[in-house]
């Protein structure tokens, strides 16, 4: 079936919550497994069937904003996910404390278990104004981060929309769009000072309230971590400083000299004289380009890629009244993922092709579980996919980006590598903020500078009061919306940068390896994922060493020749 040929109707709530109530009181004193596991698999499906409908709508409502239908049914979700959320949670919790749970545990693997016994941890009746309250806070932030407006040289953005112009290859210009964007940020500073200081009270309330010392395991247990704590986190935030930092500063210095500047500024993101790579060709061509890439990498990627085709189940050029942004998601009507994205002509578009497609690629292979909360794992290891994929994609690049093909491997790899100082220092200032709810906001962006002088000494700013006064992260959405996140993507890219080495050794080994990851979707915790697909766990020192030698030196070599022949 198409995506377009699936029928939607209303789903009944009442029904639903009726069926799930009779089940659970049936189940409640069932002796006989197998009867229990019947009734188990029957909620199963109709939950399942239950968040498909929900799917149809929020993917049919991205793809037209306008269509008055599905704008009523989305409502018309918002109200009754509540009700979905509770009465699922009642049925979780009596398959968590059922005489049958060893046996469905050895049936359908412990993680989904273990999952629900940690997220049942996270929440009781007692919070759930605090919770409320949490939300509130997040959505001020959102929306005050959404209408913080930039005027600059004629045109007004937003503030993700600033970025490429600090890319920019006039040094002035630069300078102007950052000043533009931070005197604008520098404005609201006190809000969102105000905002996070909130936030930060209101989750430590929530974790006393929940028997927690501090919000930081809290943070843990929502993310779902069964398998490290913040003792493993601390133990790998060393090993980036040890042997990350200093050849990250190597590289910048070396990054600044090709440009010419003697001091690179906040504004300096440009890694290349005459600009950053871009891609050279149509959208249209750029997705016909990447189903021949997907046919000749693998016969899975070919098979899935002609499918998502085929199905309509990739949405990806910019249109009239699509919503904005891009989102993965599992279409169950279907059978299949869904990508969603508005192109605009940046190296972004080969991100969907290849980051998205990552994502969508796993799901894809993981749709044999009959449990869907195998379909997509934890986010440390989701991302592992999708930024493996990028490098995968490495061999057909040539497609997109034409003469800029080796500027944008080594622009990719640079990138990459000089994002985990940032992403742990991220990670090291939640640590700070949490086990200590009381500092003032002051404080924290006090600690904030602290923290990035050490990871990232080159840290160097230009009239900007904002970021001079330690605000750098309060532009960092994750800190808001979703508190210790933001380590997951570090982790996954040392994961990527192993299946990096392991596909220059031996590809189609690499690649198989790759596979057996995917199918093994969201059954297994990140610690017991990483040897299926013969990976070392970026918590030990000698494997993380290994990988950053290898990287740096990969980057070294290619520098050096790009330089090379760009001086010839
Ligand atoms: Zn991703």
């Amino acid at each position: 079936m198409k995506l377009e040929e699936v029928k939607y109707a209303r789903p009944d709530i009442v029904g639903f919550e009726n069926a799930v109530k009779d089940a659970l009181g049936a189940m409640q004193n069932m002796t006989d497994y197998t009867e229990f596991k019947k009734h188990f698999l029957a909620v199963n499906k109709l939950s399942k069937e239950f968040m498909g409908a929900y799917t149809i709508v929020s993917v049919r409502y991205s793809q037209n904003t306008a269509d008055k239908f599905y704008e009523e049914e989305q409502n018309f979700f918002d109200e009754v996910l509540p009700r979905f959320q509770k009465v699922s949670t009642d049925f979780t919790n009596m398959l968590l404390d059922s005489q049958h749970r060893a046996q469905l545990s050895s049936e359908y693997g412990s993680q989904f278990l273990d999952l629900a016994e940690l997220s049942r941890k996270t929440i009781s009746e007692e919070v759930m104004p605090l919770l409320q309250k949490e939300n509130v806070l997040v959505s001020e932030y959102q929306k005050l981060t959404s209408q913080i407006k930039i005027e600059f040289e004629g045109k007004t953005y937003n503030t993700s929309g600033m970025a490429p112009l600090m890319e920019n290859t006039n040094r002035d210009y630069r300078k102007g769009a950052s000043k533009a964007l931070y005197s604008e940020m520098l404005k609201n500073q006190p809000e969102l000072d105000r905002i996070y200081d909130e936030l930060v009270k209101v989750r430590s309330e929530i974790s006393s309230k929940l028997g927690y010392k501090t919000f930081t395991q809290l943070g843990y247990d929502r993310m779902g971590r069964t398998c490290y704590g913040p003792d493993e986190t601390a133990k790998y935030r060393e090993f980036v400083l040890k042997y990350i930092t200093p050849r990250a500063n190597e590289l910048k210095t070396k990054i600044a000299k090709t440009l010419g500047i003697e001091t690179p500024y906040q504004y300096d993101g440009l890694l290349f004289p005459d600009g950053n790579p871009t891609p050279k060709t149509s959208p249209e061509q750029m997705i016909s380009d990447a189903q021949v890439m997907y046919n000749e990498l693998s016969k899975e990627t070919g098979e899935f890629f002609n499918m998502m085709q085929e199905k309509g189940m990739l949405d990806l050029l910019n249109r009239e009244n699509k919503s904005p942004g891009g989102y993965c998601t599992y279409v169950d009507a279907v059978k299949s993922p869904f990508i969603f994205s508005n192109f605009n002509g940046t190296s972004h578009d080969v991100d969907v092709l290849t980051h998205e497609a990552g994502h969508a690629f796993q799901c894809y292979c993981s749709m044999h579980f009959e449990l869907g909360e195998y379909y997509f794992p934890t986010s440390e290891s989701a991302e592992i996919h999708s930024m493996s994929m990028e490098f995968f994609a490495w061999n057909w690049v040539d497609k997109f980006f034409l003469q800029d093909t080796e500027k944008y491997k080594l622009g990719h790899l640079m990138k990459s590598f000089l994002f985990l100082p940032y992403g742990v220092t991220v990670d090291e200032f939640q640590h700070r903020v949490y086990e200590n709810p009381t500092m003032t906001p002051e404080e924290r962006r006090k600690v904030w500078l602290e923290i990035q002088g050490k990871y990232m000494p080159w840290v160097k700013y230009d009239d900007a009061p904002f970021l001079e006064n330690g605000g750098r992260w309060q532009n960092q959405g994750h800190l808001f919306f979703s508190p210790f996140y933001y380590i997951d993507y570090t982790l996954a890219q040392l994961c990527a940068f192993q299946f990096y080495k392991k596909m220059n050794e031996d590809f189609k080994g690499a690649w198989k390896d790759y596979y057996d990851l995917c199918c093994a979707g969201g059954s297994k915790n990140f610690l017991e994922l990483l040897p299926i697909a013969k990976l070392s766990s970026p918590f030990e020192e000698s494997g993380f060493k290994a990988t950053a030698d290898f990287v740096f030196s990969e980057i070294d070599t290619m520098f050096s020749q790009f330089n090379n022949k760009a001086q010839a």
